[in-house]
């Protein structure tokens, strides 16, 4: 891909990503309004930079994972136990919500494809698996779009990686030993979700890491995969839930290491030419700003080294 068809920031959001829940969940699902408000705010970015994903479709979202699941899902017949495992009361609304944010992640990979890098304002839904959803997950919207860039030829060799705090264990349960697409998975080990699935590479870390060690393991693994899976396309799920703030992470990480853990995925994308797509991810902590501040660190960064 020619560098200098990186002139263009596509971000999929629209205002259902921001679907009411009740009060007092823990859910910070406020974060989704914000986002594209401090990016506005910054002068970062305009409206032109955001586009409304439609709702996928019911064929879109059998891509990767089984049909009767997703009927059971968009008929909201789904069982009891299942739904507890979702942790979300099931409504039209809320699948709905998560139709949109696959429907946003699939256009923001095309977009990727044609301008370098490109967003989704919510997303890394990493804990839905093929037949299941979990951890307030309904579907795995970055793992749908894989499917869809496989399934349309547009890419051959897919490297999903996956730095939120908690392993993508849904994603793994799609693509455990699958040729095309290859899970990397860098997570605190003892947290959420206690019975891991199998990455094609698991990085589980000690609660007592340093700033310096994980930037020191991830850059490792990172030349290491680029020079092995030789990606065609790059699924980044940049949850920031591994700052030592956040109240479900067991990481002590700083917002600047969180900002360099950015740079260094976003760099060898850049320096490699392989398109790649973000999805937020988890972020939990107490104040607001710090999870906001995180994210607008990931889009700055984006902007930054591919002078947006
Ligand atoms: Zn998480």
């Amino acid at each position: 891909m020619n560098t200098t068809s990186f002139k263009v920031l596509k971000i999929a959001y629209r205002p259902e990503f921001i679907h009411p829940v009740k009060e007092g969940h823990r859910f910070p699902m406020l974060k989704y309004e914000l986002i594209p408000l401090q990016l506005k705010h910054e002068g970062l970015v305009n409206e032109r930079n955001f586009f409304e994903p439609e709702l996928a479709s019911f064929e879109s979202c059998c891509l990767v994972h089984d049909p009767n699941y997703v009927k059971q899902l968009f008929d909201l017949t789904l069982d009891a136990k299942m739904v507890r495992r979702i942790g979300f009361p099931l409504s039209k609304s809320l699948v709905d919500r998560e139709r949109y944010i696959v429907d946003g992640t699939v256009q923001a990979a095309n977009y990727a494809m044609q301008y370098g890098v490109a967003f989704t304002v919510a997303g890394g839904t990493h804990h839905a698996g093929y037949d299941f959803g979990e951890g307030f997950c309904l579907m795995n919207d970055q793992a749908t779009a894989a499917g869809y860039l496989l399934k349309h030829q547009l890419a051959n060799r897919i490297l999903i990686i996956d730095l939120d705090v908690h392993q993508g264990n849904g994603t793994a349960h799609i693509f455990e030993g699958h040729q095309q697409v290859f899970t990397f998975s860098m997570h605190a080990e003892k947290n959420y979700p206690f019975i891991k699935q199998r990455s094609h590479l698991d990085i589980g870390l000690a609660e007592n890491i340093t700033d310096m060690e994980y930037l020191k393991i991830l850059e490792d693994n990172l030349q290491d995969l680029f020079q092995r899976i030789r990606p065609d396309f790059v699924f980044y799920q940049a949850g920031v839930d591994i700052l030592a703030t956040d109240k479900l992470g067991r990481l002590k990480l700083s917002p600047a290491t969180c900002g360099r853990r950015d740079e260094l995925v976003l760099g060898i994308c850049m320096q490699q030419h392989v398109p790649v797509q973000i999805s937020m991810g988890g972020g939990y902590s107490p104040l607001i700003k710090d999870i906001v501040n995180a994210h607008c660190q990931t889009f700055k960064i984006a902007i930054d080294l591919y002078n947006l």
